[in-house]
């Protein structure tokens, strides 16, 4: 069981009200925020920054990614209740918890087997139950394909065809992609079979590994 007292709660608050003065909107992605524990990713030599809105390191060189980053990804994604999700980059699970908090019928993948092995043993243990599988998600899964949603939390060169054909119609990809150093963040809508692409701000995320990633 893991220890959530109303002092992590009420750090939780504090982020949440953060958040909503950072420009969040979406009351659904906000209360997921508030009801997933943070601080359950953190070693204990970091714990106390679990509630900062920045990112930290999660081991094998990779992050769990900043709360606003997050939430920023996560309204764009527009997530309905029984959206069929595709997120590439499990890392240490938090962005999946948020979007099964949001009724996301869940597919994570990650690249590196460690993260992964940690990660799908770790998750069930708080209650969260996604598909988990380690591979190349610039790939995507072709074998669950199409996803209503798919998120990617790494940044990438391009946007790999292979995860546009994946969307269904009517479905979201939301990716940062640019060069290593930042990347702007891309919504693309499937619609009538044509690609539909908004640009907003930008980002640093870790690299996106793999065939269409930066290898
Ligand atoms: N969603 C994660 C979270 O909530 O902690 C953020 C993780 S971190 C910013 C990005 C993750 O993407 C890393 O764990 C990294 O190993 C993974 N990654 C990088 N390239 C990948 C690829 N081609 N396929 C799957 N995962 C990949």
């Amino acid at each position: 069981m893991v220890e959530d007292n109303y002092k992590q709660r009420g750090l939780r608050n504090k982020l949440v009200k953060k958040l909503r003065l950072k420009g969040i909107r979406d009351e659904r992605v906000l209360e997921a925020i508030g009801k997933v524990p943070r601080h359950v990713f953190f070693d204990d030599a970091l714990l106390v920054h679990a509630y900062e809105d920045k990112a930290f390191p999660i081991g094998e060189g990779q992050t769990i990614s900043q709360p606003y980053t997050v939430a920023f990804q996560t309204e764009k994604l527009n997530v309905a209740p029984g959206d069929k999700v595709l997120e590439i980059g499990t890392g240490s699970g938090y962005q999946a918890c948020i979007l099964l908090e949001m009724g996301a019928k869940l597919y994570t993948i990650e690249y590196n087997r460690t993260l992964f092995e940690r990660t799908r043993d770790f998750l069930p243990l708080l209650g969260y139950k996604p598909y988990f599988a380690h591979g190349d998600g610039s790939k995507g899964m072709p074998s669950k394909a199409p996803f209503d949603k798919i998120i990617v939390t790494a940044g990438a060169p391009v946007v790999p065809a292979a995860l546009t054909d994946q969307l269904s119609e009517g479905g979201i990809l939301v990716i940062p992609v640019g060069d290593r150093e930042r990347q702007k963040m891309l919504k693309i809508t499937k619609r009538g079979g044509k690609l539909i692409e908004e640009a907003f701000d930008y980002f640093a995320f870790v690299p996106l590994k793999g065939k269409e990633g930066w290898g």
